[in-house]
């Protein structure tokens, strides 16, 4: 299917119409209609031309013996902006979608907040959704076209090597339809990719994941993020794997609690630019150093 994801779709009011009754006769009806079964909110009849299948005609029938409101958000008062948004996603050859609510959703067809599922309940978070919810758009885009993911950040930017780590990705035109159809992968030239766990659709703009950093080498490294339909985004020398530091010595080693201490040394290895430093004790608070300097990757200064 061609993308058209820059079309626009406007509704004219041409007056009421004189019609009673609906069916294939040239004219788009909107149309009240009190339905025996009381349940059903709505209704969309799509007519297409019996050849390829082009919709030629399409008529919605909203059921007159209920309560009706543009603005209702609670039942049993019924949301018309909320109802016509659906309807409209069968005027697009968009279908139902059904479950059963009695056993646990998976992920990937969960009802919650869904312009599309066949029953709309306050508890579902569609019973007032009068635009399209993040998970929506992500159907539309598993349909149609979707942009290139981008990065922005990541969040912490920095790891050690010493364990995984949790990181949130931000930027834009993120979507997944299922639990693994997003990915996040380190790379760096002469190592192995370190595929990240957990990848999570926050929401269009955040990703969380976790990243398996332990025992990687130190370095930059690139960051990707790959949706289903193969497009990526590269963040070159995006996140810094560090050795996890290790202090072998302090100087002096005591000091009286009358004022500052100035050490002059702390030494140790796998030392970086924006190192602290802190005394801690368990039960008390812990006292952080000021003025830290790092003269080299095993010398720690502190005046
Ligand atoms: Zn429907």
């Amino acid at each position: 299917m061609e993308c058209h994801c820059s079309h626009q779709f406007f509704f004219n009011f041409s007056g009421n119409s004189s019609l009673t009754s609906y069916g294939e006769d040239g004219i788009n009806l909107i149309y009240f209609f009190p339905f025996e079964e009381g349940d059903v909110l709505g209704t969309t009849y799509i007519h297409d031309d019996q050849i390829d299948h082009h919709i030629i005609e399409v008529d919605t029938v909203i059921n007159s013996s209920l309560d009706w409101s543009a603005t209702s958000t609670n039942p049993p008062i019924n949301n018309l902006q909320a109802l016509m948004l659906h309807e409209f996603g069968h005027w697009l050859n968009l279908r139902d979608l059904y479950g059963d609510l009695d056993t646990p959703y998976k992920s990937d067809i969960s009802p919650v907040q869904k312009v599309m599922f066949y029953e709309k309940r306050t508890s579902l978070g569609n019973w007032n959704l009068v635009t399209l919810s993040d998970p929506d758009k992500a159907g539309l885009s598993w349909i149609y076209d979707h942009p290139a993911p981008v990065i922005n950040a990541i969040y912490p930017a920095t790891g050690e090597n010493s364990a995984s780590i949790s990181v949130n990705i931000t930027g834009s035109n993120y979507m997944s339809m299922t639990d693994s159809d997003l990915s996040v992968t380190l790379s760096k030239s002469g190592q192995s990719s370190i595929n990240a766990n957990s990848v999570l659709l926050i929401s269009s703009s955040r990703v969380s994941c976790t990243l398996p950093i332990t025992g990687a080498e130190p370095g930059q490294w690139d960051v990707t993020l790959q949706h289903h339909d193969g497009k990526t985004v590269t963040l070159t020398n995006r996140f810094t794997i560090l050795n996890q530091p290790v202090v072998t010595g302090i100087t002096p080693n005591s000091g009286e609690n009358t004022g500052p201490v100035n050490i002059t040394t702390l030494s140790g290895s796998n030392f970086s630019s924006g190192a602290t430093v802190a005394l801690t004790k368990t039960g008390q608070t812990t006292i952080n150093a000021t003025n830290v300097s790092v003269i080299s990757s095993s010398l720690l200064h502190q005046r």
